[in-house]
């Protein structure tokens, strides 16, 4: 079976990619090819991260993987948090609950609540790069909603509902999520061979 390194630890993404592939392709996670360094992200862009990070594992293993880089991008704070969106309120990151009260503090008086969810992979097969781009479009709103997800989950109703992410539950996510999108084209494009 074809090897394809996904450059994530994440158990969550590994078994969403497993699950939509099937026995098409045996995914490596970092730790199963022994990488444990910290790839640096410091491109401009989504799609910048997502190949430094593919091209990383590429140039030092020599072999096929794919990489993927996520942002909240809201219109009238002109794309921020974008490419920052996990240190959004600083320091090491990851801190959900800073990042969204920072969000919302400068969304205070905004009308304009547009914001959109993009994901962008990375695949290197042969060398060769390739993109794929996934996006949800939505809205955030005034105060958190919901128990599920992670991250800026419970501010954010995607376009066509009334609930956030974090209160429709990871299932119904799943179906319409950037990431699920991005991911589809990349299954699609592999899937194809
Ligand atoms: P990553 O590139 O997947 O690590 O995502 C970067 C950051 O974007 C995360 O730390 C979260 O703050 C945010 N993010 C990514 N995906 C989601 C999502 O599905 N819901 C909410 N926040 C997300």
């Amino acid at each position: 079976m074809k090897e394809l390194v996904f450059a994530t630890n994440n158990a969550y993404k590994l078994e969403e990619i497993r699950a939509i592939l099937g026995d098409k392709m045996h995914i490596l996670s970092l730790n199963d090819i022994n990488c444990h360094e910290d790839i640096p992200e410091t491109a401009e862009t989504l799609e910048g991260n997502a190949a430094l990070k593919a091209e990383y594992v590429f140039n030092h293993y020599g072999k096929d993987c794919f990489a993927d880089d996520t942002g909240l991008e809201v219109e009238t704070l002109n794309g921020a948090p974008g490419i920052y969106s996990a240190r959004y309120a600083g320091g090491e990151g990851h801190d959900s609950e800073a990042n969204m009260t920072k969000l919302l503090l400068n969304m205070e008086g905004k009308d304009n609540r547009k914001a959109r969810f993009r994901t962008a992979i990375c695949l290197i097969e042969g060398g060769k790069e390739h993109l794929f781009e996934g996006i949800v479009n939505g809205e955030i709103i005034g105060s958190r909603r919901g128990g599920e997800g992670f991250g800026y989950d419970p501010v954010f109703v995607p376009e066509g509902y009334t609930e956030t992410f974090a209160e429709m539950g990871n299932d119904e996510k799943n179906k319409i999520s950037h990431r699920a999108r991005a991911v589809e084209k990349l299954c699609e494009y592999l899937n194809k061979k």
